[in-house]
């Protein structure tokens, strides 16, 4: 809205202030000097104000949107050290993975060398096993040699005895 700029003497408005000038000069030129003269210098302490306050809005709504940028940058930041520090701890929990992995394989090779120990120590028991069989066998065998021994020196006592009693 543009706006009008009034004679304080009639009361008619002009739209800019060179014409209320033009007009007080031609219409109310025997007016008292010193009112147009005052009235003038108020006119343009109004329009100074008037400036000043716009500049010091401006400034505002610009210090508004800085600190609105600031708080902006301050969140980003916030987000990028979350980031950081998930990234981080997806690092370190891949770390823990990787040594339960590696934990999880020795285990697996200590089960197969456990397997095969106890695999050579079947085979061992087994060996001593067919050894004992074999002993026994000899044993018995030694045993029934003896029996049989046994059995002809009986045989013979007692051929030896009827021959005598004959
Ligand atoms: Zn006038």
């Amino acid at each position: 809205m543009a706006k009008r700029h009034e004679c304080g003497v009639c009361g008619s408005s002009f739209d800019s202030k060179r014409g209320l000038h033009v007009h007080k000069a031609k219409k109310h030129a025997d007016e008292d000097v010193d009112d147009y003269e005052v009235e003038e210098i108020l006119d343009l302490l109004d329009d100074s104000m008037e400036e000043a306050l716009n500049i010091k809005e401006k400034k505002e709504k610009l210090e508004e949107k800085l600190q609105e940028k600031h708080s902006e940058e301050k969140k980003l930041e916030h987000e990028v050290e979350d980031l950081r520090e998930e990234k981080e701890k997806m690092r370190s929990k891949l770390g823990d993975l990787k040594e339960e992995h590696e934990e999880l394989e020795m285990q697996v090779e200590s089960l197969k060398d456990s397997k095969a120990d106890l695999e050579a120590k079947k085979d061992t028991l087994q060996g001593e096993v067919e050894t004992l069989k074999k002993k026994k066998d000899e044993v018995e065998e030694e045993l029934s040699r003896k029996k049989d021994v046994l059995t002809r020196l009986r045989h013979q006592i007692y051929e030896f005895d009827k021959n005598l009693k004959e």
